[in-house]
């Protein structure tokens, strides 16, 4: 793809724009950014871009900043249905996201990894076991490292793990990983596709561009994900938790299992007992990690070891400390009811549940039934506290509801009611924008707390202990 002297516009300048941006510069692009915000919002921006020759466009999009090019990059946080982009697709522009920019210029081999939960854990966890293997890796994409920024570094005998975004597929046209892994599907940001059938139909563009030789790797156990099967162009690989598959990983008898196929036998790989996650959606996650870098050629010795130092990502069903005899777990990226469910669903009982923040037009109802035997009480917070309320009600919630409006308020509350052996678990099933900048703000507001009161706890203890001595 030469890009020099073509104009391009980007059009959106999060993170990967940006680095979209400068990319395109430096292979002598004629750059233009256009984004909603204004001057004084991207005065972090503006100077470098203006710097790097760049022309900046704030505070709105003007119509002809996008007639006159050669190019549209559109960042993924940005939907391809504004009236702007509308308008131009009509026109037959091309229309490329940084994903399929980078892929173009991306050298050596591509594991990418998409699905609705489990993108970051599985991903970060690929990206540990291919290095643990020696292999040049890169790890980026939705996780954080624009893929860009990748180009320049990787290398013909390395490996790029991407995550990858619904948003980010929605722009791609060419883009084929060697190793394409889809983990489950299920409803979430249907406020941005519309309907879930379209989420799915853009989940699959993972594999849409796949030919013969290539990989796909979906869950079995996932009846959306599995569907996918019927129009895959890459020869198909299974992982399951609760079956035996033809190709792929499974478990049996306590081991984690690979089979490479249907002839041949399957070779154990590591026990599930060595697996350092919670929850069985984690084992799902260590499945798709098992078959992708097991095909991507790494040996079992290598997968067993890395997958037995791994630890959890932060916000993703982390333990932060324990308290009095209570534990405390940090799910704050549960921004939507499935991932909640699988927190919840990871524990057996005495959970003290902290739920809420901003609705995405979910439906809450469906956890209500896990509620029975495992939660003791839900402490709602946030915008959507009534809706929740109002939906766990009519799923027959079988545990008290308190309305506690904050998280601090939570926190204190849930603690306050905890036992020794209890846990408090904040999977809170919504976006956090209404209380929060992010989800990362509201997971360290948390920790936070946890560890005020596991400090309050100590200084007691001393003061107690200290009292005892001069009685
Ligand atoms: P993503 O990058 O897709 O958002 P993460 O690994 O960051 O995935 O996890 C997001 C949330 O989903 C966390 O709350 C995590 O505990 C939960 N989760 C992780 N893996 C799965 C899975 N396979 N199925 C359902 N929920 C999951």
């Amino acid at each position: 793809m030469d890009l020099k002297g073509k104009r391009v516009l980007v059009v959106g300048l999060g993170r990967a724009g940006l680095a979209a941006a400068l990319f395109l510069r430096s292979r002598g692009a004629l750059v233009t950014v256009s984004d909603v915000r204004s001057a004084e919002a991207l005065e972090k921006e503006i100077p470098k871009l203006l710097e790097e020759g760049i022309a900046v466009e704030a505070g709105g999009h003007g119509l002809l900043t996008f007639r006159r090019q050669d190019l549209l990059v559109v960042s993924p946080g940005v939907p391809l249905d504004t009236p702007e982009i509308r308008l131009v697709r009509s026109f037959g522009q091309t229309i490329l996201g940084e994903l399929e920019l980078a892929s173009r210029f991306l050298k050596g081999q591509t594991l990418a990894i998409t699905g609705s939960n489990g993108k970051t854990t599985t991903t970060t966890l690929c990206g540990a076991i291919l290095a643990a293997s020696g292999a040049p890796t890169l790890v980026g994409g939705n996780i954080g490292i624009p893929v860009v920024a990748l180009t320049g570094v990787s290398r013909e005998d390395g490996w790029n793990v991407l995550e990858v975004s619904s948003f980010q597929l929605e722009t791609t046209e060419t883009f084929r990983p060697r190793i394409a892994v889809l983990l489950n599907v299920t409803p979430d940001h249907l406020d941005r596709h519309g309907s879930f059938e379209n989420y799915r139909e853009v989940k699959e563009r993972i594999f849409r561009f796949q030919t013969g030789d290539d990989f796909l790797l979906l869950n079995a156990d996932d009846e959306v994900a599995a569907r996918a099967a019927a129009r895959a162009r890459g020869r198909v690989f299974w992982f399951s938790r609760t079956r035996v598959v033809r190709q792929g990983t499974f478990v049996h008898n306590g081991t984690v299992m690979f089979r490479e196929s249907e002839q041949g036998g399957a070779e154990p790989v590591l026990p599930v007992a060595a697996i350092p996650l919670k929850g069985a959606h984690n084992l799902e996650n260590v499945l798709a990690a098992v078959a992708a870098t097991r095909l991507a050629g790494v040996e079992a010795e290598v997968i067993h070891a890395a997958v037995r130092r791994f630890q959890a990502v932060e916000h993703r069903l982390e333990f932060v400390a324990e308290v009095g005899g209570t534990r405390f777990y940090n799910d704050s990226k549960a921004t939507n009811v499935d991932a909640a469910a699988k927190a919840i669903a990871s524990f057996d009982g005495g959970v003290h549940l902290i739920l809420g923040g901003k609705d995405k037009d979910s439906d809450y109802r469906t956890l209500a039934p896990l509620l029975a035997g495992r939660v003791r009480a839900v402490y709602l917070i946030g915008a959507a506290a009534a809706k929740i309320e109002a939906h766990l009600q009519a799923g027959g919630a079988a545990a008290p509801i308190r309305r506690a409006g904050t998280l601090a308020a939570a926190v204190e509350q849930a603690a306050a009611a905890a036992e020794p052996g209890d846990t408090v678990l904040l999977a809170p099933a919504c976006s956090s924008f209404d209380q929060f900048r992010d989800y990362q703000q509201r997971g360290e507001r948390f920790k936070e707390l946890v560890h005020a009161l596991r400090d309050a706890a100590a200084e007691h203890h001393l003061l107690k202990s200290g009292a005892g001595q001069s009685a």
